[in-house]
């Protein structure tokens, strides 16, 4: 197990070869200086997952299954209230070897003469999939609701022309949505 740090780096990487036959588990943290690799755009969202990875190795196959769990922290799209969001996935996973380009959901393949699998890729998609679209959490789960007094206040700074921000504009493009 490597958490490499270089220049602009982080890679989540193991290698395999000399792992006996069996299960073996790895675990790595993901925080937004992973996340951000991959985007221009700074991300807001305070990426807290753990990864876990068992690893199975049998005589001529290998097995990963990969779990994700953690939180994100995200903003109500309607009353703008910070918000924990929970990530569980997990996702199994057959390693073979071949052309990488040709992986897919189910199968990373890596080169021919690699002794170690880059789960890099992997983890950020399977993050980005579990991310949610639209952020409401008072629509999504019974036991939260949008802080009413930020509502009414969001509708009283948009009825109030005078006072008309950038602020407020955003606010408006939000809610014509
Ligand atoms: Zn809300």
């Amino acid at each position: 197990m490597r958490k490499k740090e270089s220049l602009h780096k982080i890679e989540y990487i193991i290698e395999y070869t000399d792992l006996p036959a069996g299960s073996h588990l790895f675990e790595f943290s993901v925080d937004n200086a992973f996340m951000q690799q991959y985007h221009s755009d700074p991300l807001e969202n305070n990426f807290n997952i753990q990864a876990e990875i068992t690893l199975t190795k049998h005589n001529h196959s290998l097995q990963a299954v990969v779990k994700l769990k953690g939180t994100i922290s995200v903003i109500c799209d309607k009353c703008l209230v910070p918000y924990v969001y929970p990530i569980e996935t997990e996702s199994h996973l057959l390693i073979e070897k071949g052309n990488p380009e040709n992986s897919s959901d189910e199968i990373l393949i890596i080169e021919e003469n690699d002794n170690k699998i880059n789960f890099s890729q992997y983890i950020y998609e399977s993050i980005s999939l579990a991310l949610p679209y639209r952020i409401v959490p008072c629509e999504v789960f019974d036991n939260i609701e949008c802080d009413q007094e930020v509502l009414k206040k969001i509708k009283e700074d948009l009825s109030d022309k005078n006072k008309s921000s950038i602020f407020a504009e955003l606010l408006k493009n939000k809610f014509q949505q």
